[in-house]
């Protein structure tokens, strides 16, 4: 008999998350709040397929986890994911974004809902676009800056384009004018 009441407990709590998880906001979440934030702040949440096989890389044993809870796993457009770009573009952090990255930012952005992460370059691209984005550590205002490509060399300055390379660290691309590295500088 006690085995019985405990299994229909743990029943009863079960259905008051897929409740729960049906009357909070619609919100994207990325990897690192997968992979780190409690599980009762996942739920109900919106992620790109591609974050299943990161996630399942990065820790099977958090992956367990995570795929017993309902999350809305969702294929990302292509008309989205250029857009994403676009919008990543206009603040500079395109070049420094994983794929991964794009995915989660088209879906918020497609979706027009927040996206919950602790990434500093997702942040202040969702807020260079007037977007919504909630961390687990809320600490108040964050600053928004824009970034742009100068040259080693000649020191011209200019946007980041739409279709930049995309990488960890280095310079992004050989200026137009004289060949040298361009790099990442914040915008004064
Ligand atoms: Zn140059």
């Amino acid at each position: 008999m006690v085995w019985t009441s405990s299994l229909e407990c743990a029943h009863n709590r079960w259905v008051d998350g897929v409740h729960y998880s049906t009357v909070v906001m619609m919100r994207v979440l990325d990897t690192a709040a997968l992979l780190h934030w409690p599980a009762d702040k996942l739920v109900g949440g919106i992620c790109a397929e591609s974050q299943r096989q990161e996630i399942e890389r990065v820790s099977p044993q958090r992956s367990m986890l995570v795929f017993a809870l309902e999350i809305d796993w969702r294929q990302v457009p292509n008309d989205w994911l250029e857009h994403a770009r676009k919008v990543a573009a206009k603040s500079g952090d395109l070049p420094r974004l994983s794929d991964v990255d794009l995915d989660v930012l088209a879906l918020a952005l497609g979706l027009d809902v927040p996206l919950f992460t602790d990434d500093y370059r997702l942040q202040n691209t969702m807020q260079n676009a007037g977007k919504n984005t909630s961390s687990i550590d809320s600490s108040g205002a964050k600053q928004v800056w824009k970034w742009q490509l100068r040259c080693t060399g000649c020191r011209v300055k200019t946007e980041v384009p739409a279709n930049v390379d995309r990488s960890k660290k280095g310079p992004i691309k050989d200026c137009d004018i004289c060949g040298s590295p361009m790099m990442l500088k914040k915008v004064k």
